[in-house]
C-alpha cells in the first residue's frame, strides 16, 4: 500500500505515477503543475485523535502517515514545525479584533515557514538519491533549503535577486550554499535556476514545480486544528506571494476535515501588496489567469510577477469560499509594528503581510462576521531590520550621565 495515488495536473486534469519522476504536467508545462492526490481511505487508519495524542513527536513529523514520504532516513533532526500558537488576547482588546490567534512560524530553524516545505524537499531528494539540490527563490526558500542541505550534507545551488535582504544571503553564505546572486527579478531568478537545474541534472526545490513542498507546508494547518482542541477558526488569514503557502495550508484543512479530525473548513483569506497582486486580480476576474506585471513591495518574500502556484491558491480561495485582500507597504510596516507591541513577535514585512490584511479587514468593516481568526506570521523581522527600522523611531542618544538621562526622560513626558 501506498500513501499516493497519483500526480493530477491541475490545469488539464491528466495523472500521471508517482515513479514518472516530473515536476509538471509534460501536456501543460511550466504551467501544468501537478498535485499530489493521496489515499485518503488508507491515511484515515493510520492517523486519528487518539493516535495524534499518544504522539510524543512535537514537530511537523507527527503528522507523517499524511506526508508523502516513504524513506524516513531522510528526515533532519533539526526541528521543524510544532510552533506555538498564541491567542494574543491583548490585541483583540487594544484593537477590537474577534478573538486572534497567531501561529508564529518565525520559531522554525532558519526562521520561515518555509522550513516545512524543505524539511520534505530534503527528504524527498534523498529517498530519490539525488545528490545535488537547487532552489530559487526571493530568499527564504533558498535559506531554508540552504539550512536542511547542510544539515543533510547535500550539495547545492541556489539563485536569489540579488537585492534579496542581506540577512538572508548571509545565511546561505554561512550553510555553505553555492550562492547565485541574479542581476534581475525573482522571476529571472526561476527561469535561470529551471535551466540550470535541466542542463545539470539538480533536483529542484522551488515551490513552484517541485508537487512535494505543498506536503510540507500543509502542516501547519494540522498544528492549528490540533492546537485548537479540533476547534477551526472561522477563518485563516495569509500572505500570498507564489501562493503555495496558502495551497498548502488549504490541503491540510481539507484533509483534517476529510480524515474527521474536524468539523469544517476555515474560509481562506489571502492577502497581497497593493504593487505585486496577481492572484489578487485573479480572483477577482474569476479566472485562474495571471497577467505579469513587474512587481513592487518593500514586502521581498511576497514579491512575485508570475504567481507560481497560482492556480493551487486560485483554488484554495474559490473551495474555501474565502477571498483576497491587498495592502499598502504603509500598511504593512504599521502591523509590523502593531503586532509587535502587542503580541512580542517580530514578523519580517511579508510574515505580517497577513496581519495588515486583518487590520485593513477591520476598517472596511468585514471582520464583524467572524467570531475567531487565525494568522500565520511567516517569517522572522531579524531577517529584514532595514525594513523593521523604517516601522519604528530611532534610539535616543544619551551621555553616561544621569542629569542628562533626567532632563531628556522630563522631556519625553511632555511629548
Ligand atoms: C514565501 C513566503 C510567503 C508566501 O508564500 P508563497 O508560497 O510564496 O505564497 C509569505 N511569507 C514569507 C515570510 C515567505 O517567505
Ligand atoms: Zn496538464
Amino acid at each position: 500500500m501506498s500513501k499516493v495515488k497519483n500526480l493530477k495536473c491541475v490545469k488539464c486534469g491528466s495523472v500521471y505515477h508517482e515513479k514518472d519522476d516530473l515536476y509538471v504536467c509534460p501536456k501543460c508545462g511550466i504551467e501544468g503543475i501537478l498535485d499530489v492526490v493521496l489515499d485518503y481511505d488508507y491515511i484515515e487508519k493510520n492517523i486519528s485523535k487518539k493516535y495524534l495524542k499518544e504522539n510524543n513527536d512535537y514537530s511537523m513529523w507527527r503528522y507523517l502517515p499524511s506526508i508523502p514520504i516513504e524513506d524516513t532516513s531522510g528526515i533532519q533532526p533539526i526541528k521543524v514545525g510544532w510552533t506555538p500558537l498564541y491567542k494574543a488576547e491583548r490585541l483583540s482588546k487594544n484593537l477590537k479584533l474577534p478573538t486572534i490567534y497567531i501561529k508564529d512560524d518565525t520559531r522554525n530553524p532558519t526562521a520561515s515557514l518555509k522550513d516545512r516545505a524543505s524539511a520534505v524537499g530534503v527528504a524527498k531528494a534523498i529517498e530519490l538519491g539525488k545528490k545535488v539540490m537547487c532552489a530559487a527563490s526571493t530568499g527564504n526558500a533558498a535559506s531554508s533549503l540552504s539550512g536542511f542541505a547542510a544539515c543533510a550534507g547535500i550539495e547545492n545551488y541556489i539563485f536569489v535577486p540579488e537585492t534579496a535582504p542581506e540577512a538572508k544571503i548571509t545565511q546561505l553564505l554561512i550553510y555553505g550554499s553555492k550562492v547565485f546572486l541574479v542581476k534581475g527579478t525573482y522571476d529571472e531568478a526561476v527561469d535561470l535556476c529551471f535551466e540550470a537545474a535541466e542542463k545539470f541534472g539538480w533536483y529542484n526545490r522551488s515551490c513552484a514545480i517541485n508537487p512535494y513542498l505543498v506536503e510540507g507546508k500543509k502542516t501547519v494547518a494540522y498544528e492549528i486544528c490540533e492546537q485548537l482542541n479540533f476547534n477551526v477558526p472561522d477563518i485563516v488569514v495569509m500572505a500570498v506571494g507564489d501562493g503555495c503557502s496558502i495551497a498548502g495550508a488549504y490541503k491540510g484543512f481539507y484533509e483534517c476535515f476529510r480524515l474527521g479530525l474536524t468539523d469544517k473548513i476555515p474560509k481562506m483569506v489571502g492577502v497581497q501588496a497593493e504593487g505585486s497582486n496577481p492572484v489578487t486580480r485573479a480572483v477577482e476576474s474569476g479566472k485562474p489567469v495571471f497577467d505579469y506585471k513587474k512587481p513592487k513591495t518593500i514586502a521581498d518574500s511576497i514579491s512575485v510577477g508570475i504567481p507560481r502556484n497560482g492556480i493551487k491558491a486560485f483554488n484554495a480561495i474559490k473551495e474555501s469560499n474565502g477571498f483576497m485582500i491587498d495592502v499598502s507597504d504603509d500598511e504593512i510596516l504599521d502591523a509590523m509594528r502593531i503586532l509587535a507591541r502587542n503580541t512580542g513577535v517580530f514578523g519580517e514585512p511579508a510574515g505580517v503581510t497577513s496581519f495588515a490584511g486583518i487590520l485593513k479587514m477591520k476598517r472596511l468593516g468585514i471582520l464583524d462576521d467572524y467570531e475567531s481568526i487565525a494568522t500565520i506570521v511567516s517569517g522572522s523581522g531579524l531577517k529584514d531590520i532595514k525594513s523593521a527600522s523604517l516601522a519604528c523611531p530611532k534610539g535616543i542618544s544619551v551621555k553616561p550621565d544621569i542629569n542628562e538621562l533626567y532632563n531628556i526622560i522630563q522631556n519625553l513626558k511632555e511629548e
